[in-house]
């Protein structure tokens, strides 16, 4: 991972706004430095940068962040005093707008910087993240491998009539014994006429044979999502229908990624998806966005959606997922994650999409 630069790409991107950026965005935190821990705050300045946490955290960051950063271990009192003196010589001094509750904002401007100018930035570091390395697609790809591998082993276990919660909790637990830290999401088991719920949680009722049973789930690999659904049936689907939402579905996904390429549009995408199912006359029945950037959050930019104005671009990770929603004959969603490339795209998540589990 090239923390180092990331970190110069953030000090041209923010030029224009401030002079000193404070990233409390923890995923920020970790994008930029390596460091992983749950507090902590780092100060970007054009020529230097300050990593504060706490306690529980010096050892840590003496192992994982290779930056030259002057690093602050303290109480909150200390960190900000560290903040406070470092920011000092700046007259603009950047927050994060969106992860800066109004509380903070309050107490940074009366008492942190009230000599300074604040001004809130949007997106400086998350802009960034859009467009994966190597590095990370090999972490998304291999969350991916944990997610694909779990599915192919619990495949059979459909057939003993699990529940929602059940065979969940089994796609969990085998994700982990895979190597993953975890989902990447709560994971979503929908059988039956729960599956026209697009994000249902799992319950207490168990899947039937001959019927539709949305899959939508995750792992979460090295700070790294992956996300993919599928739709199966177990056994022959009993109704008529679902045969005919499968294939419009799976239509509308396949045409959703071959849309996929750098320079086109994320709204394309969502187009060339909506076209498909439109044209069956289940255009209402698309009730969600086609897809979303996947990175170190499971929903990121960029959007891909009826309203999106991105341009996709070589290195972005995104979901297809187009679904149909029909409360009574169940839900049908298919969603694959994939890396832009010049020409087109590769699909990381290759469980494959036959109906019949
Ligand atoms: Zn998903
Ligand atoms: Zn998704």
């Amino acid at each position: 991972m090239d923390h180092a630069g990331r970190v110069e790409r953030l000090r041209a991107a923010m030029a224009s706004e401030c002079d000193a950026l404070l990233v409390t965005n923890l995923k920020n935190v970790r994008y930029l430095t390596g460091f992983t821990g749950s507090a902590g705050m780092l100060l970007v300045t054009a020529d230097d940068l300050l990593l504060t946490s706490d306690g529980r955290y010096g050892t840590q960051i003496a192992e994982q962040v290779r930056l030259p950063a002057q690093v602050e271990i303290g109480l909150p009192g200390a960190q900000r005093d560290a903040v406070v003196a470092h920011a000092k010589r700046f007259q603009r001094v950047g927050l994060e707008a969106a992860s800066v509750t109004w509380a903070q904002q309050r107490s940074m401007a009366a008492e942190w910087f009230a000599s300074a100018t604040l001004v809130p930035t949007l997106g400086l570091v998350e802009r960034l993240r859009e467009v994966k390395d190597e590095g990370e697609v090999a972490r998304i790809q291999a969350a991916a491998d944990c997610a694909d591998g779990a599915l192919a082993h619990l495949r059979a276990l459909l057939y003993e009539g699990p529940t929602e919660a059940e065979f969940a909790l089994a796609l969990d637990s085998e994700m982990r014994r895979r190597g993953a830290t975890g989902p990447s999401f709560e994971t979503i088991v929908a059988s039956g006429p729960n599956g026209a719920k697009p994000h249902h949680r799992p319950t207490a009722r168990r899947i039937e044979r001959g019927e539709l049973v949305v899959l939508d789930f995750g792992a979460l690999f090295d700070g790294y999502c992956s996300d993919m659904t599928r739709t199966v049936s177990v056994g022959e689907p009993t109704d008529p229908m679902a045969l005919r939402m499968y294939e419009v579905v799976r239509q509308s996904q396949a045409a959703g990624v071959a849309a996929v390429a750098s320079g086109r549009g994320a709204l394309d995408v969502d187009t060339a998806c909506r076209e498909v199912i439109g044209a069956a006359g289940w255009g209402s029945a698309f009730v969600h966005g086609t897809g979303h950037g996947v990175g170190l959050d499971i929903h990121e930019a960029p959007a891909v959606g009826s309203t999106s104005a991105d341009t996709l671009a070589a290195g972005n990770v995104v979901t297809v997922e187009p679904g149909v929603y029909l409360p009574e004959h169940g839900g049908v969603r298919i969603e694959d994650t994939v890396v832009v490339t010049a020409d087109g795209c590769r699909i990381l998540t290759s469980s494959p999409k036959e109906l019949v589990a």
